[in-house]
């Protein structure tokens, strides 16, 4: 079978690479070795734990918040069953939204492994009828899976990794979380929100490590106030499980016992029984793919994206990259501002970036002023009674363009929308704050960070 551009892997680097490569004219197939198309994302990534993060913060907001609004619901229970079978039916629904996009822009789907067996040629080993494919270009988007830890065995039940803590049957009695990254943070909120003890272990003096240090400090207070344990500086050596408990070993302490162990210390990339050796691509130290900047790997025809090339591994820089691949090949032009990428950590208050941290640009020795504002003088928030966390922006002293903005607090991963775009189009705080925000929004604050950049926040 020939094509002109064969992808292997439907996360959403490679499903929306296929989409835009077969939007611009070329013949297009796409290898998965999953039934279902979306990658990690959609089946055991962003979409599920969305799910359940809302789901469980419903749960407790119903616990909780309610009343002091004067709505009673009578006696409260949680049928988890029926939460992780809406889980489920999302992730359901929206895989077949891909597999009708891929018949929409007539993109041929081969399910099973694919492995690279020469330039230009592709296997795909279904078990039972393999197929070899023909193609102009070849296009890696494989992904990643979780890391683990020496002297951890993940069973699979008690100790798992992001999956497995996707889909408890029963709530944990005691839940250790080993790392205080973005999946601990998330899966370890949910679980907390059903009424599991969580203790986060984290191997570094504080949580979030690639989050601006005062936002992230600021963070984690309000989730140890939910009930959240933490310890830091914390070095695990290993994991003794048997059929009930776990026994979770730490160097210079005691061992603490618990009924689940989620290990969540990030993400390697998926390399392996690739045929990578068969065209002479080499992976770097840390496993990725190396990459130009139109993601041609060292061998002519073969590109990749996405989290199997490093970076930030997230689904929405995976896309991006997806488009700017196909758009490049096709058309010569294709581009990603790698500076202006947005991350959300969808907790309760959520945490969202854009741009540098005060530590990067310290490090850097750049000159920056720094407008603040908490949600405490927000009205909207205030109406919400969700008062915690602030927007703070980060704008360089001499031309006041926005170079970071940092926010903790009710649906920051939507304000930082408004920030990306800002800094895309190299905003200063000025234009920000000139700009008219409707009253009374949560993105008011956002105005306020940036008045406060040049001191003269209104409401604060
Ligand atoms: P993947 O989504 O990993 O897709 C790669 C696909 O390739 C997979 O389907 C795999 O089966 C297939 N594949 C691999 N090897 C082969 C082979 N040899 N042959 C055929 N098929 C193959 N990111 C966000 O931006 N927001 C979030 O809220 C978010 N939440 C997350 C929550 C969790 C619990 C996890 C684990 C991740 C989350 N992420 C989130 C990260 C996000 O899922 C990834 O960054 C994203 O999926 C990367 O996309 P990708 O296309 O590069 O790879
Ligand atoms: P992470 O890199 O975000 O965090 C891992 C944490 O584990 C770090 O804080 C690290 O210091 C700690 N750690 C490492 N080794 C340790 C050890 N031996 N003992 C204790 N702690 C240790 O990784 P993650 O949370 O596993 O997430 C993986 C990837 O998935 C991330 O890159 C993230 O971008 C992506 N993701 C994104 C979202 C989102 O965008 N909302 C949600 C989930 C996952």
């Amino acid at each position: 079978m020939n094509h002109d551009l064969v992808i292997i892997g439907a996360g959403p680097g490679g499903y929306i690479a296929a989409i835009r490569a077969a939007q611009l004219g070329l013949n297009v197939a796409c290898i998965e070795k999953e039934r279902m198309l979306g990658g990690t994302c959609l089946r055991v990534g962003c979409i599920p734990s969305k799910a359940l993060l809302e789901s469980s913060e419903l749960y407790k907001e119903a616990e909780h918040s309610f009343k002091d609004r004067g709505i009673n619901v009578g006696s409260l229970s949680l049928d988890l069953e029926k939460m992780l079978s809406q889980k489920d039916r999302t992730v359901k629904t929206m895989g077949g939204g891909i597999d009708s996009l891929f018949k929409k822009n007539k993109i041929t789907r081969y399910s099973g492994h694919a492995m690279i067996t020469a330039p230009g040629k592709v296997r795909v080993d279904d078990g039972k009828d393999p197929v070899e494919l023909e193609a102009k270009h070849i296009l890696i988007a494989t992904g990643s899976q979780p890391s683990t830890l020496p002297g951890i065995e993940l069973d699979g039940d008690r100790v798992g990794t992001s999956t497995e803590a996707l889909a408890y049957e029963q709530v944990p009695k005691h839940l250790v979380v080993i790392g205080g990254g973005v999946i601990g943070l998330e899966l370890g909120a949910v679980w907390s929100r059903l009424g599991a003890k969580v203790t986060v272990l984290e191997y570094l003096d504080r949580i979030l490590p690639t989050t601006d240090t005062e936002i992230a400090n600021e963070a984690k207070k309000i989730f140890e106030k939910q009930g959240i344990e933490f310890q830091l500086g914390c070095r695990v050596t290993g994991v003794k499980a048997n059929k009930k408990t776990c026994d979770v070993e730490i160097a210079d302490g005691k061992p603490i016992r618990c009924d689940r162990v989620l290990v969540a210390v990030g993400r390697r990339p998926n390399t392996d029984q690739l045929g990578l050796e068969n065209v002479g691509i080499e992976v770097d130290k840390r496993g990725f793919i190396p990459v130009n900047d139109h993601y041609e790997t060292s061998v002519k025809g073969v590109y990749a994206i996405g989290d199997v090339i490093g970076g930030a591994m997230l689904a929405h820089k995976a896309e991006d990259e997806g488009v700017a691949f196909s758009e490049l090949l096709v058309t010569g032009y294709g581009h990603v501002n790698y500076d202006a990428i947005p991350s959300v950590a969808y907790t309760n208050p959520e945490i969202a970036a854009v741009g540098k941290t005060e530590e990067q640009l310290k490090e850097a020795g750049i000159e920056y002023n720094k407008g603040s504002f908490p949600f405490l003088a927000n009205g909207r928030a205030r109406a919400m009674g969700q008062t915690e966390g602030r927007v703070k922006m980060l704008a360089d002293k001499q031309t006041d363009r926005v170079l970071g903005v940092h926010i903790l607090g009710p649906r920051a991963g939507d304000l930082i929308a408004e920030c990306a775009v800002a800094m895309e189009f190299g905003a200063s705080s000025e234009d920000i704050a000139r700009c008219c925000h409707a009253h009374p929004t949560l993105a008011e604050a956002v105005k306020e960070a940036a008045l406060a950049v040049d001191k003269r926040a209104l409401n604060f």
